[in-house]
Order: structure tokens, then sequence, then C-alpha cells
């Protein structure tokens, strides 16, 4: 009589195990297969180190091919039969009442971590110690996954699921370059999924809207088995294979994308999302969506979540996503895009994403954009009376210190986001420096306005770490910083909420630092409820029905999308200020340096920023352009229910961007070099019935002086100031020419009337 039991090696479950029992002969016979794993120095580590232990014998296991064999003869029935690797057991079976029982929990068995690390090199303390009472617990402490991204979230079997279950097209095209069979199945006309990152391979299914081939993904399961498996295996990353960020996008990412862009799957893929959740034991997760600032798509999502969280119990919650390196102009749509869309109950925030190859510093601008927007907020600064407190109700989190590239990163997101005193989060913080977890992160993390996020999985993954104990992660917690544990994606990476937890374990944190993330967790998840709550009601009360929410959304898009800045203010006046950079500001004396400040700062007190709004001669902030800058600041400390000023900046589409005047609020795209700003300025100021002031300057002002002489423009340049507005003040008539503060509002009132003046 045969008995036997299957069971898997690892938790991920690609590495099967059968294990039976011939009670006649009393052998004990194991079988191990290793057909799914990829790395031959990770089958070879296992050939070597896993024991067979049946009473006082000790058995190596015999390797054929794939697969691993060992057998053990005349053992009493009463011994247990273990597999050891190296010191820790993995698996322990026992025969209880004619059948065979599993006695080792789960977590005894390898990790998605401990897989990746010995199918890269030999690690000398692989398998990981699990000793210790925190262990037992283990199944039960994770409940929220704060760092995730939907379209890797969903496990790949999950996905496939979903698709078969609409009916779903998948390309031939593509299924093919996977060497993945379609023989026999019919073929029907699709539409292609664009996926820029291989574009360049030119497969037509990856082009913009093209017609391609596809199958029903379906009848590939009912059709061709194997070729079902090697699909699952396509959509994620090998157990015990690292990726580069380029492979996950042109291996992983695009054999996802005809499937996570497919709109008619949104809701269900959400609703399995909510529900693998479940089976984790996770309760709340924030997920960070590129296509949150897609209505169609985000009505769509809104419903599923509510689904989700009555089927389920599982609260999902958006953060729309923003990638880090996007240009300055896009990257402006969707901040004005965010500080609407986080009216919504379920969008918690905004992340920039993406791979880290540039500085924190070099969208500085664009987070600190949004920082003050959050920030104004608090100050009661064009806050509705219907409720949102963006202050509390809004997260800023920023991806920094995934790789070792910019050490700076993260101090730098800190610095920000601790200047304006907003909530944020920092993804990763793998790499960076002793100090960032000293000083004023320790600040925030009392102040409740700092969670940093480590993702131990997709950090080895993503070849930024070799080793678990690697991550700063006990640094943090030992400086009392509030952190968690989170997935990356779950799907992609082959992780649950337990194996995290067992990855932070390898990476040394003890009891003490578990409370810690659970008291993390728990504070979080009441904090998001009551907000929502006061979000909700916010929510209702100002859009009575949730269509007109999602029409005024895409109204904005289109209007974003269709419109230049100017344009878009058409129904107030510009006015440009221009004159001194950095270099020619230092020119001027401190005397007039002072006088012109006060006059800027007596301007923007009594204009109207509902009747004008500021055009700037640079961009960058520095000399005159920050001048105007920390008078709109002063301004708007001084009148907190006041509405902002729009400001308006023109850039060259390939210019690096600058550390931008901090209330720059919209760009206008130049098509020309950088040395071509005055000619198109002052065109738009023509066509949009502005006026100028020029203060200083050197050859840039020079031109746009001569530029609104040209076009008849109204404008005045101040007199006696060192540098372009000085020079042609010795030339100009005098209706051009204006003194001191007091002549540079009377300047502006004959040139745009009393009506642009506050009354
Ligand atoms: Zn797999
Ligand atoms: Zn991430």
């Amino acid at each position: 009589m045969m008995i036997e039991l299957y069971c898997t090696l690892d938790r991920t479950k690609h590495i099967p195990v059968s294990v039976s029992f011939d009670a006649v002969l009393a052998r004990w016979s194991v079988r191990i297969m290793m057909h799914l794993l990829r790395r031959d120095r990770l089958k070879q580590f296992l050939t070597h180190h896993l024991r067979l232990h049946c009473g006082n014998r000790e058995l190596c296991f015999v390797r054929e091919g794939d697969v691993l064999l060992a057998e053990v003869s005349d053992m009493p029935i009463i011994d247990p039969c273990s597999v050891m690797l190296r010191h820790a057991p993995m698996i322990c079976v026992r025969v209880q009442d004619g059948q065979l029982m599993h006695d080792l929990a789960d977590y005894h068995r390898l990790s998605v971590m401990e897989l990746r690390m010995l199918g890269q090199y030999p690690h000398a303390h692989v398998p990981y110690s699990r000793t210790g009472a925190i262990w037992e617990r283990v199944h039960s402490y994770l409940r929220t996954d704060l760092h995730t991204h939907l379209s890797s979230q969903i496990s790949s079997e999950g996905l496939l699921e979903v698709a078969s279950m609409h009916d779903a097209l998948y390309p031939v095209e593509l299924l093919e370059r996977h060497g993945i069979t379609t023989e026999g199945l019919t073929r029907h006309a699709m539409r292609s999924t664009f996926f820029a990152p291989a574009r360049s391979e030119k497969l037509r299914c990856e082009q913009e809207d093209c017609e391609v081939e596809g199958i029903y993904v379906r009848e590939l399961k009912e059709h061709h088995p194997q070729a079902w498996t090697r699909f699952i295996e396509a959509l994620h990353i090998p157990v015990d294979e690292v990726h580069t960020f380029d492979m996950l996008e042109r291996q992983v990412y695009r054999m996802r994308n005809p499937l996570t862009k497919n709109p008619a799957l949104v809701r269900s893929t959400l609703l399995r999302v909510a529900q693998e959740y479940r089976q984790q034991g996770i309760d709340y997760a924030e997920l960070a969506v590129t296509a949150a600032f897609d209505t169609a798509w985000l009505r769509a999502a809104t419903e599923a979540i509510l689904e989700a969280e009555e089927c389920t119990g599982v609260q999902l919650r958006l953060l729309a996503a923003i990638p880090r390196s996007l240009p300055p102009v896009e990257m402006l749509h969707q901040l004005a895009l965010v500080k609407y869309i986080a009216q919504h109950p379920y969008v918690v925030g905004v992340d920039f994403l993406g791979y880290e190859a540039n500085k924190t510093q070099n969208f500085a601008w664009a987070l600190n954009h949004v920082a003050r927007f959050a920030a104004q907020q608090a100050r009661g600064i064009a806050t509705d009376s219907t409720g949102w407190d963006f202050a509390d109700d809004f997260i800023l989190r920023v991806h920094a210190g995934e790789n070792g590239k910019n050490p700076d990163n993260v101090s730098e997101v800190l610095d920000i986001a601790f200047r304006h005193g907003i909530r944020v989060r920092v993804g990763h913080a793998a790499y960076g420096h002793e100090r960032d977890y000293q000083g004023i992160a320790r600040i925030m993390g009392q102040r409740n306005q700092l969670i940093v996020e480590f993702n131990p999985d997709s950090n080895m993954a993503m070849n930024n770490i070799d080793t678990a104990e690697q991550l700063p992660i006990t640094a943090w917690a030992q400086a009392g910083i509030p952190i968690v544990i989170a997935s990356d994606g779950a799907g992609i990476y082959q992780t649950d909420a337990q194996q995290l937890l067992a990855a932070g374990m390898y990476a040394g944190l003890e009891d003490a630092h578990l409370e810690h993330i659970l008291a993390t967790e728990q504070k979080h998840c009441a904090r998001q409820q009551a907000l929502f709550a006061r979000k909700q009601q916010a929510f209702i009360t100002h859009y009575a029905h949730k269509d007109a929410f999602f029409s005024t959304l895409e109204q904005q898009t289109r209007h974003l999308k269709r419109y230049d800045a100017m344009q878009r203010l058409a129904h107030k006046r510009p006015l440009l200020i221009a004159g001194a950079s950095g270099s020619s500001w230092s020119r001027i004396s401190v005397n007039h340096q002072k006088e012109i400040t006060r006059a800027i700062h007596q301007l923007v007190h009594s204009l109207d920023p509902d009747k004008i709004y500021f055009a700037l001669g640079r961009i960058k902030h520095e000399g005159i352009g920050r001048i105007v800058d920390d008078a709109i600041s002063e301004y708007l400390t001084y009148h907190p229910n006041s509405r902002p000023f729009d400001v308006v900046g023109m850039i060259s589409p390939h210019q690096n961007m600058p550390t931008l005047a901090t209330h720059l609020n919209h760009i206008v795209v130049l098509h020309g070099e950088l040395m071509s700003v005055p000619t198109h300025m002052t065109e738009k100021l023509a066509l949009h019935h502005g006026s100028a002031l020029y203060i200083g300057g050197s050859a840039f002002t020079r031109d746009f002086i001569k530029r609104s002489e040209d076009l008849g423009i109204p404008f005045g340049v101040m007199a006696e100031i060192e540098g372009a507005s000085g020079e042609k003040a010795r030339v100009l008539e005098s209706q051009f020419i204006f003194h001191g503060a007091a002549g540079m509002i009377h300047q502006v009132r004959t040139m745009l009337g009393d009506d642009v003046f506050r009354v």
C-alpha cells in the first residue's frame, strides 16, 4: 500500500515535491521537481545541500535531469521523514491514521528572497534562520501594502483568469515571440496596445492604433496546457532570477501590457487584487496607477473599489502616479489634474515613480509645487468650505533611494516635505546617507508626517541588493521612524505579506521593530479611515452627482491638451515682469535692490489674482523672478483666503529644468532656442493684451524691450537701475519710464487700468 502527499519546497510553489510512503516496504521516497527553475546554480545548490532525514538516517538526493530523488527503506512507521536544507527543516511528514500529514508551518519553506539569492550567488547564511517565537506569528502580521503598483500587483494566474473570464484577446505576435504556441486556435482581429519601451522592436501589436491578430486567452488554456504554464511564467520575474529595470520592462511588463491596459478588465482586476489581499490577510492597500488621470479608467476603478470593499472587506486606495522623468510641461499638466482628482475619496495622493536615473533635484520644482498645494490648504488658502483639508488628506509619495546612483535623493525629498510641513512617504530608501534617518526624519516621524516604505523582495528582484541584510531597515526602525514593509507589486516579484515580513526579519528586524511596524500600519489606517469619512462627505456635498466630477475632469483634461497656458488664462490679463537674472541682479546696488523688492511686494499686494496673472522673463528661481515669487508667498501669508496668483513661464522643450520659481504653475513651450524667448513671449503678450515691466537685466532684457516697442505692447522700464532698464530709460520716451515703487504701480495702472487692482 502506498500513500502520497504533494507540497512544495518553496513559498511561491515553483518547486513541487512529492513524498510517498510504501507501508509494505516501510519505504519513504521523496521527489523534488526543479523544471520550473531557471538558474542551474540554484539547482546545483539544492542537489548538494538537501538531505532526507528519517530516524537516525541521513541521505543525499540524486539528481536526474531536473528531478531530485531520495529513498530510505525499512523505517519504523512512527519515524517522521524530513527534508532539510543545510541546518533548516523545509518539510516534515509523518504517517497518521493511514495518511500522510505535513507537520511544518509554511514559513519554513524557502522564500522568494532566498531563491533569488541562491540563484545568483552561493550565500553562506541561506536559508536564513527561522528560530524564535516571532516566527509563530509571522502569518498574521502585515495588514497593509502601502507601496504597490496595480499593473504588477495582480498575480499572473489571476491576470490570466480575469482575461479568460472576459473573453479577452491577446496578440499572437507577442506569444510567438515568447515561444508560446497558438497552433490550431482561431485568430481574430484586435487593436494594438501601445508599449513605449519596446517601440523600437517594431512589433505591430505594440505600435499605436494598428489592427493585429489575436487569440482568445481562454482557448489557450483549454487547448494548450503547457503553453498556458509558459504564459503564466512569462508574466512575472522568475523566482530565481534577478532582472534589470530594462529586462523588467521589455520582458515582463511587455507581456502584461495587452491585459493590464485592456479597459474591459479594470473592474475584475481590482476585484481579484482585493481577493488576493484577503487571502494574505491584508486589509488596506494603496495602488499607484498612472491611469488614474484617465477619466474612463478612474470612473471604472472607483466603482470596482467600492464593490471590492463590499465583497472582501479589503480597502483599496489610489495614488495618482507621475513618472519622475516626465518632461516639465506634461508634468505640470498632471499636477494640475492631481489637485483636482485628489478630491475623490479613493484618491489619497500622488506618487513620483519610475527608474531612478535622475536626481530628486531635477524635479524638485514639481515636488515643491504639489507640496505647496497641500500646505496652502493647511493654512486655509483656497480651501473650500465643503470640507477638504489637503494638508491631512493628501499624501506625497516619492520613489527615492531605490538604487545608489544619487545618494542625496532621499534627503532632498525629506527637506522639501519638511519645509512645507506636509505628509510624505519615501518609497524604498535602500540607499542614502546616515543623516537621512536622523534629524528632520525623526521630527517628521514624531509629527506623523513620514512613513518610509521598504520593498525587500522588489529590491532583490531588481538587482538593487544582494542580501537582505544590506537593507538599512533596522537603522530606520531603531531611529524610531515609522516604517512599513511593502510588495512593490506582489504578482511580478512573486511575494506576499508573509514572505515580505520574513525578508524584513532576514534583514535584521526584531520583535520590537515588528511591533513598531504594526503600530505604524494601525495608525495610518485609522487616520485614513477618519479622513475618508470627511472627504466622502465633502465629495457628496460638492458633486451632487458623481457624473459632475468625472465630466469636469474630462473637460479639464481636454482643455489642458488643446490650449496653451496663456489661452487657458484668457479671462485674465498677463503682466510680464522681466529683467535682472542671477548675475545681473548682483550688479545692482543694494539700495536699488531694496527699492525693487519693495516695489514688487507693493505691486503684488495691490493686484487682484482673479484679474491678472504674471508672466516671467526667466523661469529660474533667481533675480527678478525670485523677488516676484517671494512677494507672492508673502502675499499668501497675509491673505490666507485669497486665491493664489497664476504664474506663467516659457521653456524650450529640451531644456534641462532649473530650480523653478515656486509659484510657477503654467508653462508655455517654446518652439525654438532659449534665445528666442523674448521674441515668442512678446508675441504672446501682444496676442493676449498684456503689458510688461522691465527691471535691470542685460542683453536678454534689452531684446525684450526692443520687441515690446516693435509690437506696440504697453511697457515700462525702471529708471536708474543698473543694466538694461536703466540704459533704455535714457533714450525712451517718458511714457515708458517709471521711478521707484509708486512709479511702478502708477505705470501698471496706466497700462492695464484700475480694473486689475484689488478694491
Ligand atoms: Zn512562476
Ligand atoms: Zn514602486
